[in-house]
């Protein structure tokens, strides 16, 4: 799955990167689900290892466009993974409280402790992308933050925490398409917002803070993939595979009973 992998301090062009990219699955829409099936079972079985060997902490960053596929990515992906073992943690407009303090303060608190996996729906890199494409903060405050973000993944992979970010990657036809099936579909009016057409307006601006972050941010301790998510099973796919394969990596075992089970008869 390396194709997807941002390499440290590379150049990033977001534009030479296809959305509707497969060339990690050659079969069809229908065999992949059959093997997205037996890539979520087997994650199921691997974050079962990381929860009873509580030892390791699993980090999933996910970032995206507005209808990029975040929440259909955790409900799918996860599907197998056990509640008791995961949690997701959503970050959205920072509270007062929250912004009395600093950007990460409310980040740390929630990341994995031991045997957890934990799932970041958008993340401390709202920082460095809403917060600059809107001025939010003046340049001199949040350029700073790439060298902090990267410290702080650090210390976090340091303390045994593996970190993985995934860029859900649509193109603009994709977002006009899915913001359209919202609003044909009453159902799915709460997820719809005037304000995404805004939002919408600055692409250009998100992109090019998304390259700076990849270019800045994407680290051997914690990188950042780029997942063509044009088409919602290939994205599914792709970070199944990406999760599987690392967690096997881990080289997790089952503990021991700490009692002799030799010759246990149960009546
Ligand atoms: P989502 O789009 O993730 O499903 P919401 O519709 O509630 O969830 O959107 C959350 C909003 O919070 C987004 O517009 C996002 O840009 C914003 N947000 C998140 N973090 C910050 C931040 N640090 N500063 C400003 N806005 C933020």
């Amino acid at each position: 799955m390396k194709p997807y992998q941002i390499k440290p301090d590379s150049k990033v062009d977001l534009s030479k990167h296809d959305p509707g990219d497969r060339r990690e699955f050659e079969g069809s829409k229908e065999e992949s689900l059959l093997e997205l099936k037996k890539l979520t079972e087997r994650l199921g079985e691997l974050q079962e290892l990381l929860y009873a060997e509580n030892k390791q902490r699993v980090l999933v960053v996910l970032q995206a466009m507005d209808t990029g596929g975040k929440d259909g990515t955790i409900r799918r992906v996860f599907v197998d993974a056990n509640p008791k073992g995961v949690r997701v943690a959503s970050f959205k407009v920072p509270t007062p409280e929250e912004l009395a303090h600093d950007y990460l303060w409310r980040v740390h608190k929630v990341v994995p402790g031991n045997g957890e996996l934990v799932i970041f729906n958008r993340s401390h890199y709202e920082d460095v992308l809403v917060v600059r494409v809107h001025n939010l903060v003046p340049k001199q405050v949040w350029s700073k933050r790439y060298e902090q973000i990267n410290q702080f993944e650090r210390l976090l992979a340091e303390n045994g925490t593996t970190i993985l970010k995934f860029f859900l990657h649509i193109d603009l036809d994709e977002q006009k398409e899915r913001l359209q099936a919202r609003l044909d579909d009453p159902a799915k009016h709460w997820k719809f917002r005037l304000g995404d057409l805004d939002e919408r307006k600055l692409w250009p601006d998100y992109i090019k803070a998304y390259e700076d972050a990849f270019e800045k941010t994407s680290t051997k301790y914690a990188p950042w993939y780029v997942i063509p998510a044009n088409r919602k099973w290939y994205r599914d796919l792709v970070i199944s595979r990406i999760l599987v394969e690392t967690l096997e990596a881990l080289n997790m075992e089952y503990p021991k009973s700490e009692e002799n089970l030799d010759g246990v008869v149960i009546d």
